[in-house]
């Protein structure tokens, strides 16, 4: 399928390796211009190089913490008047509410809400006016159903969610389309880092852990982030301009509603 996005530009957040470069990887597959973001400069040269050998198209690099303003207004010097954004960041860590201060939560939601409505602050009113755009938030399944030791995240996506739901139905009649893709459990840094947490918490092996929270998916198995990428690429094509104000599922089958 020609998804009609060759030659656009997009900014994609945190997007040196996970779930984010996977999207920058397939948009530039489709011909599209993508300014990626990450805070280590070694890991951004290297998804550089990788997508620049597959899609022999130049990527442009932006190293810096999006969290941050400074962050941001480098990412959108790089990329002043993208098509599609990609909002990412790293997700907030596990851990007890009980031992959250209020700096952990500002933190979290800075991180993951603040950021990402900054940057639909700063791109979508362009994007109206060009008559096309496409805002994609990568948040996480917690979404629709919450993880308890992941509060910090249930609590500063929800925000997020809500706020999105409102916006999404004025843009659309201009063809600018926010939408939530929602991961469940994907192989990436994040998951293994995740994992190794709790294989030290409970005295097991990683490898233990690993095979273990795999078979509890319905796929047996984890998402490859080729999959969240490709996914990705179609919510921001030219075809998908009817769909708005949705939060996405992509996880395997491991939400167990109908709806
Ligand atoms: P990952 O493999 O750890 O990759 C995160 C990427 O974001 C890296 O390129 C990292 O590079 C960059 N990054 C992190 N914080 C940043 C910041 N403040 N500013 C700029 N770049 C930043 O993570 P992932 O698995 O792809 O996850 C992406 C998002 O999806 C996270 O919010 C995560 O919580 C959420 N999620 C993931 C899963 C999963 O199973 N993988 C499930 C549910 C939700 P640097 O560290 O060099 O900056």
């Amino acid at each position: 399928m020609d998804l009609g996005i060759a030659g656009r530009k997009a900014l994609v957040c945190a997007a040196s390796e996970g779930l984010g470069k996977a999207c920058a990887w397939s948009l530039a597959m489709n011909g599209v211009h993508v300014v990626i973001t990450g805070r280590t400069p070694a890991k951004l040269e290297a998804a550089k190089a990788e997508i620049e050998r597959d899609s022999g198209l130049e990527v442009i690099t932006v190293a810096g913490d999006i969290t941050t303003e400074v962050g941001r207004e480098a990412a959108l010097a790089a990329c002043p008047a993208p098509d599609i954004l990609i909002n990412n960041a790293g997700g907030p860590p596990p851990g007890d509410f009980r031992d959250w201060t209020r700096d952990d939560w500002i933190k979290a939601v800075d991180a993951n809400m603040l950021t990402p409505i900054e940057l639909i602050k700063a791109t979508v009113d362009g994007m109206i006016a060009r008559k096309f755009g496409r805002i994609v938030n990568i948040t996480s399944s917690a979404v629709k159903a919450p993880i308890d030791v992941l509060g910090l995240s249930n609590g500063a996506r929800a925000g997020l969610t809500g706020f999105v739901a409102g916006i999404a139905r004025k843009t659309v009649e201009h063809n600018v389309t926010i939408n939530g893709l929602l991961p469940g459990p994907f192989e990436t840094a994040r998951l293994r880092g995740t994992t190794e947490a709790t294989a030290k918490k409970t005295g097991q092996s990683f490898e233990k852990v690993w095979e273990a929270r795999k078979l509890t998916n319905p796929a047996k198995r984890y998402g490859t982030p080729f999959e969240f990428g490709e996914y990705c690429a179609f919510i921001c094509s030219a075809q998908a301009g009817y769909i708005t104000g949705q939060n996405l599922l992509i996880d395997g089958g491991n939400f167990p509603g109908t709806l």
